[in-house]
């Protein structure tokens, strides 16, 4: 498969691209090996992998800082680094700050962690309650001038943030949750990006490993694992999510590839979606997600998993 664009941006990337919150992300999941970590992040890149996707919270900082040390073993100019900020740390905690000001400092810390010049994407990774989302953007675009970012996008805002932030038509990129489980941005998000030409990166798009058909009723999260507080992962809507993931398994055999991968090639289907950036926490899970390029699902099956997961 091809390399796609990212929105009105002119960055082209492998339409999987590798997220990286399991790279040194230490506040997120526990006993994670960087070592593991760095290798999960070569192999992404030495077998076609162009995107990464990272931010300062994973691992505050560290994961910036790993990704940074594996890229000088690679053509800068052939990796996609994106990286988000909006984390402001306080005395015990954080707060989000989307201010110009902290921004910029934001992006220059990261081009230290990252060891490199320029960030192909910078987002805002979550918005804040005071600053104008145009302002914020209008302080992207200046660093963009300067050249220290390549493209411009928001995660987590809501689709008037969205609006707001995209006023002078400078959003390149929007990153949210979506995946079969959780499907609420084809209403909100879809038909503004679509008609504005930003591109739509869906996060979780495994639903952090459930759609990935491995799970069972018995399954159990270390402490500390930030699945065990999510919804999908609690009670009864646990045990009914199971039992979709499982109706996907003869589709999966048809094709020889494994439940994530269809469900990859399902969001890949749609017009709306041109990349996704599937986490790993080794490298032979990212080579397997790359699979999900080679599948082409019939209109049949696209409309069978539609229906299975209307929600
Ligand atoms: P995800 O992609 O939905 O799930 C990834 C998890 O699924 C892996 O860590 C692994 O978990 C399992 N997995 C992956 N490939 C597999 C395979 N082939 N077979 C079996 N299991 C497999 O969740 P995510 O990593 O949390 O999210 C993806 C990326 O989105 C993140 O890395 C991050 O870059 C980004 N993100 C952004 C935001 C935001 O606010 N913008 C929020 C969340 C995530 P186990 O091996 O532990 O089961």
């Amino acid at each position: 498969m091809k390399n796609v664009k990212m929105g009105k941006s002119d960055l082209h990337v492998f339409p999987i691209g590798l997220g990286t919150n399991a790279v040194g992300g230490h506040n997120l999941y526990p006993n994670l090996n960087e070592e593991t970590g760095k290798n999960l992040v070569r192999e992404a890149l030495k077998h076609g992998v162009t995107l990464l996707d990272t931010a300062y919270i994973y691992g505050v900082g560290r994961s910036e800082e790993l990704i940074g040390e594996v890229l000088r073993e690679f053509n800068r100019e052939d990796v996609v680094i994106a990286t988000k900020a909006a984390h402001k740390k306080t005395g015990d905690g954080f707060v989000f700050d989307n201010s110009p000001a902290f921004l910029k400092t934001s992006v220059d810390e990261s081009l230290k962690r990252l060891k490199t010049d320029y960030i192909d994407l910078f987002y805002i990774h979550f918005p804040d309650e005071h600053t104008p989302k145009d302002e914020a953007v209008g302080a992207l675009d200046e660093l963009k001038q300067a050249g220290k970012i390549k493209a411009i996008g928001v995660s987590n805002f809501t689709i008037e943030q969205l609006k707001e932030a995209n006023q002078n038509g400078l959003v390149d990129v929007l990153q949210s949750e979506y995946h079969l489980l959780s499907r609420e941005a084809e209403q909100t998000y879809f038909p503004y990006t679509q008609e504005h030409n930003i591109s739509f990166v869906p996060y979780f798009p495994l639903a952090s490993g459930l759609l990935a058909g491995k799970y069972n009723e018995n399954t159990t999260f270390p402490e500390g694992d930030l699945r065990r507080e999510m919804e999908q992962f609690q009670g009864s809507r646990f045990q009914e999510n199971l039992k979709k993931v499982q109706q996907l398994t003869s589709i999966a055999e048809k094709h020889n590839v494994g439940i994530a991968h269809i469900v990859l090639a399902w969001y890949l289907a749609r017009p709306e979606i041109d990349m996704v950036i599937p986490g790993a926490k080794h490298a032979a899970q990212l080579k397997d997600n790359l699979k999900a390029v080679e599948i082409q699902l019939s209109q049949a099956e696209i409309a069978f998993i539609d229906q299975l997961f209307v929600n």
